[in-house]
């Protein structure tokens, strides 16, 4: 008896198992028909300099709105991309279509002078990167000098020698580099030292510990410090108060990204945004502090 109903459980088991193996199938199936189509969109996310409150740049943030399944977020379907060799196809379609919505705007070069487009660990150590970058670069001349490129720290940690070399010469090309989610990898200070990049975002866990925990204040300060002698700048992402603002400002950081003072939002709310809202966000430190 024991052991039929132990049978049993197996087959359900094995049953669910593939019902979500055939759902993620299905997914990448889908996943590969958007990207084919070009049926991704993309949405922006506004910069500040927390000196002076002006625009600095924005962040290239891609969506999938599935009819089927409503929004796939893109921490489901990045990973999935990755695993299917559907990444490089993406990064294509965010670097050309950021090129057209921000040329069709006309805030590119005039308001928007940086752009930020993030680029997969897996395709950051896949060897056809540099063909696919100058590729990229040829199609979208007009963006091309205003791109930057964010890469994680474990992207770069895989062979920093080799990461140094890539950067090198892309950064020779007119590219800019930040370090996305700075202090998530294991070798944070071994990125500084040694890479040459322009900036780095220090992650959202930090900036969410920075309240109530002295420890990660001591921590973003001297990452701060570091990064100005280093001529780094350093932008804290996933700001979400008033109070984390005044607290990344205490520690020096150069920059803020985050729903405080704007969320990623479509081209046209961007062109509104930057025509009308701006002078409300409220970065600049009230003048009786
Ligand atoms: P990321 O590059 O670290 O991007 C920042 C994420 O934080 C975005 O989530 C953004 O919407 C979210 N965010 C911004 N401000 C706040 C805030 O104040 N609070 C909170 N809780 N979240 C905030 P999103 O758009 O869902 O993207 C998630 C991740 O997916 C990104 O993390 C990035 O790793 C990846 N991703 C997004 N777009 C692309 C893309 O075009 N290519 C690649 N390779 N990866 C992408
Ligand atoms: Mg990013
Ligand atoms: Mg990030
Ligand atoms: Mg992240």
């Amino acid at each position: 008896e024991a052991k039929r109903s132990g049978q049993g459980m197996i087959r359900q088991f094995n049953q669910a198992l593939s019902e979500s193996e055939q759902e993620r199938q299905a997914l990448v199936r889908d996943l590969r028909q958007v990207i084919a189509n070009d049926q991704l969109s993309l949405v922006y996310q506004p910069q500040f300099s927390i000196a002076d409150g002006g625009l600095t740049g924005c962040e290239v943030l891609v969506r999938w709105q599935c009819p089927k399944r409503g929004a796939v977020g893109p921490d489901v379907f990045i990973p999935l991309a990755e695993s299917n060799n559907l990444i490089s196809g993406i990064t294509a379609f965010v670097v050309r279509q950021a090129n057209k919505e921000l040329v069709e705007s006309g805030m590119l070069g005039d308001t928007i002078r940086r752009v930020s487009v993030n680029i997969s660990a897996q395709e950051f150590n896949s060897e056809k990167l540099m063909s696919s970058l100058l590729t990229m670069l040829h199609q979208s001349p007009q963006l091309y000098p205003y791109l930057q490129l964010e890469i994680t720290e474990t992207a770069a940690l895989s062979d920093l020698s080799a990461s140094v070399r890539l950067l090198t010469r892309l950064r020779e090309l007119g590219l800019k580099f930040s370090i996305d989610d700075f202090g998530t990898g294991y070798s944070s200070l071994a990125m500084l030292k040694n890479l040459p990049i322009d900036e780095i975002k220090i992650d959202r866990d930090f900036i969410h510990d920075l309240l109530d925990q002295p420890r990660v204040r001591a921590i973003v300060e001297a990452v701060a410090t570091m990064a100005r002698t280093l001529e780094i700048s350093v932008v804290a992402e996933g700001v979400e108060t008033q109070e984390q603002l005044e607290q990344i400002r205490f520690c020096g950081c150069h920059e803020v990204q985050g729903y405080l003072t704007a969320r990623p939002m479509e081209i046209d709310q961007l062109t509104d945004f930057v025509r009308n809202q701006w002078s409300s966000v409220s970065v600049v430190q009230p003048v009786n502090q």
